[in-house]
């Protein structure tokens, strides 16, 4: 299966983070992933959780896994 990108953007604890996480057949909610910020945070799969914030870390870590194709941001 295609994977454009070894990680999934998980909705956990007020915010989105990332994680590398293989994602069950159920889907994610409810289950713990460790995310890329290091925590091992409970996914909550709900509408008003994709509304939150991205995390900065996971954010951060997650340009790194996916090669940063990141040069066309002038504020870098
Ligand atoms: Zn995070």
């Amino acid at each position: 299966m295609y994977r454009p990108h070894p990680f999934s953007w998980v909705p956990a604890d007020g915010q989105r983070h990332a994680t590398t996480d293989p994602k069950p057949r159920q889907g994610y909610h409810g289950i713990v992933v460790r995310t890329l910020c290091s925590e091992a945070l409970t996914v909550d799969n709900s509408d008003l959780g994709w509304l939150w914030p991205t995390c900065p870390s996971c954010n951060a870590g997650a340009h790194e896994l996916a090669g940063a194709a990141h040069g066309a941001d002038p504020a870098e």
